[in-house]
């Protein structure tokens, strides 16, 4: 989400007469978009903001002192410390109001020695009638449906610095999608906290996650859709027959469950168990079977004991996910877990997380190895490490390293998987197939 909300200030930068430099020591505004759902996060955007300040004389040539933007949930967490914490900071400008970034920057431009810019408001009317119009700008694009969470799962800061969760309207997103499209896209992914939580208010409640999937699905030239993040709790029998009927809907879900423990997932207010999850997956499996499960995974959270712990390695394997991020449980000012007795060491937690990952990274290749002599498509990203050498993902997510002399980025290509890694597969070409075919 925080990428995608990067390239929106981008579009909206862009529409104002800017352009995109290469690196921040070519430009006159510097945007630092910020994540607050870790700590790590805000150490690293204060160190930023220092290093910028140390050469702020010598950036962009030293034609204009570059103005600072601070961007995200960071900033609308800590926005007078930030702007208190380092006064070089200009603008201060939260995830739900950057919409107004343009005014900002003028507010700044005559700000003299005066205080920094700061607008972290949670506006009522949405910012996305307020941007640009979409454009894509390369063969897979996201689209935001929702925002905010409401979830307060004990851990998480999201829902005090993303707000309440907002669905957008589906006649809105249907025609984003139609404006991806026409403008190159061939994949969509649906972003927000709670995908599968959506629904669409202007309709009556008339529409649910799974009509949205459909709506998406059944725009012309669009080849594959994908979504995330979506909740355990919100997966409902109509989103399953989605993924059994839609054949665009990529054979891939995101569905984090945090703990293996019951006990931990009660504490956290996950409002699913164990049990819950393991029985939804067994559904999703039973109507899709070669569905990729991937999660999110906090280890360490207050209360966790060695037989918590053990639980949520069993899931690991019971599960087998394709692939899975996983977190050292870092207290965030605020929520209630922060104050929570019991806090695990920071040793306890770093073995803790060496064993989940290197138990990921089995599964990982056990799915991956299973691919092998698979015939698919894949849908060209990037360039690899070596010349020649070009990298796309599978239906299942999965980065797929080719060598072909013609094949572009872009390109919709058939391969067969032929090797498998912890975290790639490799494939060879079939037959090219151009997006634009
Ligand atoms: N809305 C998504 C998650 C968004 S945050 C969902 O509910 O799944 C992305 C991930 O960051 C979470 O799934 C969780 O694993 C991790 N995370 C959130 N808060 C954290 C914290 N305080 N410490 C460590 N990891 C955290
Ligand atoms: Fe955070 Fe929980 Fe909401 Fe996800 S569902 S954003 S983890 S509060």
């Amino acid at each position: 989400m925080n990428v995608h909300d990067s390239e929106r200030m981008a579009d909206l930068l862009v529409a104002q007469g800017h352009r995109a430099t290469e690196s921040p020591d070519d430009a006159d505004i510097i945007v630092l978009n910020t994540c607050h759902i870790r700590e790590k996060a805000t150490e690293k955007l204060f160190s930023d903001i220092g290093r910028i300040e140390k050469r702020a004389r010598t950036l962009n040539g030293g034609r204009v002192k570059p103005i600072i933007v601070a961007a995200g949930c960071v900033a609308q967490a800590e926005g007078g410390e930030i702007a208190a914490r380092a006064p070089g900071v200009d603008v201060v400008v939260g995830p739900l109001a950057y919409h107004r970034l343009p005014a900002l920057l003028d507010a700044a431009r005559e700000r003299g020695a005066g205080p920094a810019v700061i607008d972290t408001d949670m506006p009522a009317a949405s910012k996305f009638g307020q941007l640009p119009e979409r454009r894509a700008t390369g063969a897979s694009a996201f689209l935001t449906i929702q925002e905010g969470c409401d979830k307060f799962c004990t851990f998480c800061v999201v829902p005090y610095t993303r707000g309440p969760e907002v669905s957008r309207p589906a006649a809105a997103l249907v025609a984003e999608a139609e404006a991806l499209v026409a403008s190159g896209a061939v994949e969509i992914t649906l972003i927000g906290q709670n995908v599968n939580a959506w629904e669409d208010s202007r309709s009556g409640g008339g529409m649910d996650f799974a009509g949205l999937i459909r709506a998406v699905a059944a725009v012309p030239g669009l080849q594959r859709l994908r979504y995330t993040t979506s909740h355990p709790r919100d997966m409902n029998e109509a989103l399953l027959r989605a993924h059994a009927e839609v054949a665009k809907l990529m054979p891939y879900l995101h569905l984090p469950v945090q703990s293996g423990s019951s006990r931990i997932l009660k504490a956290m207010n996950r409002a699913h168990t164990r049990e819950s999850y393991l029985a939804t997956l067994a559904a999703l499996r039973a109507v899709r079977a070669d569905i990729a499960i991937s999660g999110d995974f906090i280890v360490g959270f207050p209360g966790e004991t060695d037989a918590d712990f053990e639980d949520t390695l069993r899931i690991v394997h019971e599960v087998g996910y394709a692939q899975a991020y996983s977190f050292k449980y870092s207290p965030r000012p605020g929520t209630p877990a922060a104050t929570m007795g019991e806090q695990v060491p920071e040793d306890v937690k770093d073995m803790r997380l060496a064993r989940l990952q290197a138990a990921i990274g089995e599964e990982a290749q056990k799915f991956n190895t299973a691919s092998i002599g698979r015939i698919t498509t894949i849908l060209l990203e990037r360039q690899g490490r070596k010349p020649g050498q070009l990298i796309g993902k599978t239906p299942w997510l999965q980065s797929a390293v080719i060598e072909h002399a013609s094949a572009r980025i872009g390109d919709l290509v058939e391969i067969e998987i032929v090797d498998a890694f912890a975290n790639s597969v490799a494939a060879r070409v079939l037959a090219p197939v151009s997006v634009a075919a």
